[in-house]
């Protein structure tokens, strides 16, 4: 697309009214664009449109009109989640109209350098991640994207000096053309979101976007022990920074001695037997063209969030500060206060000797097989929401691992079923047809019968909240609520 300021006097479609929706349509009526607004919510819904009206802003709420792409239309910019199979999109795309997410637009008006977060997994703890570290670091981050604040709000208050840590989704990646980050991480990849994506390919070559664009002068921070993260390495532009739990790196950031690939985490939910956690260093290791210099960032066992996910979300934001020329000695003493984000893997109470933990966030079987394993306890899973089609084998030899099972949501059979096969004998699931928050108490009362002192009471569904429950974050706080008041 041409820059924002191109669109004076033509015609600019926004389609959702979503936080981002409201702050792109507020940046192209500003800058003189013929701004008309549309969601398929009805009106009442949609508290928003208020805000836009009294601008002088066209709103068109509860349906799609047939005429919204005509001839005048000079852009549609999407909210990242509608399908590019919904009618006005597909009208768009026939009638040869840009289609764009705000990414694109914020990147193109942003006076400050981006840093662009996007893997499959952990991108909102490592994006919280570079932000408190930049910011020990004196380098006035400005955290946005995804996470919350609208890129295109935070890019308006942005000075040159700022840097923009912007979480991205694949959603979003997939609607920009030039949006160019100074440093893109790629965390990691599993199959998620293949409903939308219709195949991994495209789900790939949409979070690939995020380098399309670098050059020589950029930085690309890519999970060494991700094979897809590696492949995207061949044909890059930019300059490569990769991060490894289990190797040793000439360039990249890494843990010395590695980590081996096929150890269970200890206690600290880092460790692996042989050798003692305090051993294990965090290390830069700098390019050769600049003397190969070699330099400690601080024992991997004083990192201040647990489990081996979580120390790869460390090295990744690590790599990512050096490269935006962060001092490495004022990443170690943020690196120890930080104890992760909310609805991950969050210690919530103990009671009678065993201790709950909520890990909503966790919607996807990866993400619930990283955090079971970073937990030393017995476990109790409560797990199970919305059903996006998958048949959730892959969480067999999880299963096979776990003291007991309670399963709820739509895909409360499908669990149940992988139980039975992987031989699990204490499973358990809970009516459907109850609200959501006395379901959720009954499941947690549940799974505090099943467990023992010593053990672990885990909220990791490894589904989306959006069967029965507004958002994950609303499941992780009733399950937090029904914990502290068994
Ligand atoms: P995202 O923003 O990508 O959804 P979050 O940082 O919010 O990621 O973490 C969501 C969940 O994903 C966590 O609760 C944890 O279970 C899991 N997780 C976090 N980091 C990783 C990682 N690097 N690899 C795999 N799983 C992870």
């Amino acid at each position: 697309m041409n820059h924002p300021a191109d669109y004076r006097g033509r015609r600019v479609v926004v389609l959702g009214l979503a936080r981002s929706g409201v702050s792109v349509a507020k940046l192209f009526h500003k800058l003189g664009a013929d701004v008309i607004v549309n969601d398929k919510k009805e009106r009442a819904n949609s508290p928003e449109a208020d805000e836009l009206d009294a601008l002088g802003i066209s709103v068109l709420c509860g349906y799609h009109p047939d005429d919204l792409i005509d001839e005048r239309t000079a852009l549609l910019i999407k909210n990242p989640g509608i399908p590019y199979g919904a009618p006005p999109v597909r009208q768009a795309l026939e009638k040869g109209v840009e289609v764009v997410t705000e990414v694109e637009a914020a990147y193109l008006i942003s006076p400050a350098p981006i840093i662009g977060i996007t893997g499959s997994n952990g991108k909102t703890t490592t994006t919280t991640l570079i932000g408190m570290l930049l910011d020990a670091a004196g380098k006035q981050p400005i955290v946005a994207g995804n996470i919350g604040l609208p890129l295109c709000e935070a890019v308006q208050d942005a000075k040159r000096d700022n840097w923009i840590v912007a979480e991205l989704s694949s959603f979003q990646l997939k609607g920009t053309q030039s949006f160019r980050p100074r440093i893109a991480l790629l965390l990691n990849l599993a199959e998620t979101h293949l409903d939308y994506h219709g195949s991994m390919e495209d789900y790939l070559a949409s979070k690939r976007k995020l380098f399309a664009n670098q050059t020589e002068a950029d930085t690309a921070v890519l999970n060494w022990d991700d094979p897809v993260c590696r492949e995207t390495a061949e044909g890059l532009k930019s300059r490569l920074l990769p991060f490894s739990l289990y190797e040793k790196l000439e360039e990249g950031v890494c843990i010395e001695p590695p980590f081996a690939r096929d150890t269970v985490e200890g206690s600290d939910g880092l460790a692996d037997t042989g050798i003692e956690a305090e051993r294990r260093k965090i290390v830069y290791r700098g390019p050769a063209s600049e003397g190969g210099s070699e330099t400690v960032i601080m024992p991997v066992d004083e990192l201040g969030i647990r489990g081996r996910h979580n120390a790869a979300n460390a090295i990744a934001a690590i790599a990512a500060c050096l490269a935006a020329g962060a001092e490495p000695a004022a990443l170690a003493e943020p690196l120890r206060l930080f104890k992760g984000v909310e609805h991950r893997l969050e210690y919530v109470c103990e009671k009678n000797g065993v201790t709950f933990y909520n890990d909503s966030k966790a919607t996807n079987p990866t993400a619930t097989t990283m955090s079971v394993r970073s937990l030393n306890n017995p476990i109790v899973l409560v797990a199970g929401g919305l059903d996006r089609g998958s048949d959730y084998m892959e969480l067999l030899p999880l299963f096979k691992e776990l003291k007991g099972l309670v399963a709820l949501g739509e895909t409360r059979s499908k669990l149940e079923r992988v139980a039975g096969l992987a031989g699990l004998t204490k499973v358990e699931s809970v009516n459907a047809e109850k609200d959501a928050e006395s379901m959720l108490r009954e499941a947690v009362s549940r799974a505090f019968a099943m467990a023992e002192p010593g053990d672990a009471v885990l909220l990791s569904p490894a589904c989306a909240s959006w069967d029965m429950f507004e958002s994950y974050e609303q499941r992780g706080s009733m399950f937090k609520q029904s914990a502290h008041t068994l």
